[in-house]
């Protein structure tokens, strides 16, 4: 009884999906006289490849593409499929995949270790933090996977970007080893520079995982920039225009729009406007708009100064001491013109 439910059951799912096989079975009615047949058109069923998963020991791994990447929709398993084994029952692959899925993963979270190399590893794989990937700065071709990409490393703690939060839920986390900032005699933090050979590695990094998961510019960030009140990794220091003109990694602004910005701030008033309740809401709005996590308020706060100066670490970094000035004003409104929010 309960087979021939199923059997029925699973007949009606076929036709119900419009599968070629069933309408083919339909057209085949007794053959009237002479007349000319005329064949069925076939349905416009979505062609898709056969899924071919490949078998590697005990592991089965799927490499095809099956869904449309203009959707961020995507099929691709770069590691292995991983299956239950419930007892007594198999788990059979005759349907997969189905193509409304996508990646779990949509960031890309850059931070620095403000630790050595070897420490740099000792607490990212033996203590409560890790990342997916550590790059030394040892000159070497090497760079550290310390967690699968399919999993959650803990990287990015309490994180916002525009409607996302919690992000080690969503990201890769990449861990670049930089001694980290000291603090001058008037609280002005100094930051050390990158090596360039280290910088070329992150880029090769993130160029492949953004490509691999088609994450957008938006998407690819600093710590910082997701928790701007904690942290300032990777810091001024970090060449994210460099990436972006080099490599096309990432957010920048365009120059001539900045300048166009630029040019219609009158320095005198924009001098008065600065404590200004309305003007401070409208930047505090601005930098929400792009993704930070701050509350508009009109009130020039703690949170607010740190977004501010978290903004000019990244798309600033001639000067970040977390005031709202024309240039950086003009950079902001440059790149909310650029990136809106969809
Ligand atoms: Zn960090």
């Amino acid at each position: 009884m309960r087979n021939s439910l199923y059997v029925i059951g699973l007949s009606f799912a076929i036709i119900s999906c419009g599968s070629q096989k069933s309408v083919q079975k339909s057209a085949v009615t007794p053959k009237p006289s002479p007349t000319k047949v005329t064949t069925p058109a076939k349905p416009q069923t979505p062609t898709r490849p056969n899924a071919v998963i490949k078998h590697e020991g005990q592991n089965e791994f799927f490499k095809v593409n099956l869904a449309n990447a203009a959707n961020n929709d995507n099929t691709i398993s770069y590691g292995s499929i991983v299956s239950a084994n419930p007892q007594g029952y198999r788990v059979v692959k005759t349907y997969f995949p189905a193509l409304a899925q996508n990646f779990r993963q949509k960031y890309i979270i850059l931070h620095y270790t403000a630790l050595d190399d070897d420490k740099s590893v000792m607490v990212l794989t033996q203590q409560g933090v890790s990342a997916h990937y550590l790059v030394n700065d040892l000159g070497d071709r090497d760079i550290y996977q310390l967690v699968d990409e399919n999993k959650r490393s803990y990287h990015a703690g309490v994180s916002s970007w525009r409607t996302d939060k919690m992000l080690n839920d969503t990201s890769i986390g990449i861990e670049i080893v930089n001694s980290g900032y000291t603090t001058d005699s008037s609280g002005y933090r100094i930051f050390p520079d990158f090596d360039d050979e280290q910088i070329k590695k992150v880029a090769a990094l993130v160029k492949d995982i953004a490509t691999r998961y088609m994450i957008p510019a938006t998407n690819i960030l600093g710590h910082s920039d997701i928790a701007p009140t904690r942290k300032q990794d990777p810091g001024p220091k970090f060449p994210w225009k460099k990436l972006y003109d080099e490599y096309q990694i990432g957010m920048w602004y365009d120059e001539p729009v900045k300048q166009s910005f630029y040019s219609q701030i009158i320095p005198e008033e924009f001098g008065l406007q600065m404590t200004n309740a309305q003007f401070i809401f409208k930047y505090q709005t601005a930098l929400k708009m792009l993704g930070y996590g701050l509350e508009p308020s009109g009130t020039y706060d703690d949170a607010t100064k740190k977004t501010i100066e978290a903004f000019q670490y990244h798309f600033r970094p001639a000067n970040y001491d977390g005031v709202m000035d024309a240039e950086t004003w003009a950079i902001l409104q440059a790149l909310n013109q650029k990136y809106p929010a969809k």
